[in-house]
C-alpha cells in the first residue's frame, strides 16, 4: 500500500508488541483499573495471545514516520 502521507510505497510486515498484552484503540487511552472496552470509541485490534507475540499485518514508511495497520478476523474471534 502507498503512505496516506507522502504517497510512496510502504514496507509490508507486521507490528507486534512485547510477550504480553494486546493492541486496542480508543479516544483515550484507559487507566490500568478501568475496564478498556468502556473506554469512549473502543476498537478491539487484536486478542490476547498467550505464550507468543501479539501482531497484526502492517505497512511502514520509514520517511513518514507512519504505520497503517488492518485488523479484522482475530480480533474478533475471542
Ligand atoms: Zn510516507
Amino acid at each position: 500500500m502507498n503512505c496516506p502521507k507522502c504517497g510512496k510505497e510502504m514496507k509490508a510486515g507486521y507490528l507486534f508488541s512485547s510477550k504480553d498484552g494486546a493492541f486496542s484503540f480508543a479516544a483515550a487511552v484507559p487507566g490500568p483499573f478501568e475496564n478498556a472496552k468502556n473506554t469512549a470509541g473502543f476498537v478491539k485490534i487484536t486478542a490476547l495471545k498467550v505464550g507468543g507475540r501479539t501482531s497484526v499485518p502492517a505497512c511502514c514508511c520509514d520517511g513518514c514516520a507512519i504505520v497503517v495497520l488492518s485488523y479484522g478476523k482475530e480480533a474478533k474471534e475471542v
